[in-house]
């Protein structure tokens, strides 16, 4: 099968996303672009409270998005501490 093949994420979670529904409109918009089969798009709400309206299924199925970047912040947050405590 296909990787993009058809999967049902709602209400499923990724990270911090909770995955709320599938954006079917901005499917249609990007496959009318592409010569090839898109991946589903789904409107995502990381745990901070941010919607992302249209999240590639695909980047959610493999991991490479685990958040609206808030994630990333905290850790780069802890990062600077830590030099802080070596200084
Ligand atoms: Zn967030």
């Amino acid at each position: 099968m296909p990787a993009f093949q058809k999967q049902n994420l709602t209400s499923k979670q990724f990270g911090y996303w909770t995955v709320i529904r599938e954006n079917r409109d901005h499917h249609q918009q990007v496959q009318k672009r592409s010569r090839h089969p898109v991946t589903s798009f789904w409107v995502c709400k990381c745990i901070c409270g941010k919607i992302k309206p249209a999240v590639r299924g695909s980047v959610l199925l493999d991991g490479r998005s685990q958040s609206c970047g808030c994630q990333r912040k905290h850790t780069l947050k802890r990062q600077a501490e830590k030099n802080q405590d070596f200084c």
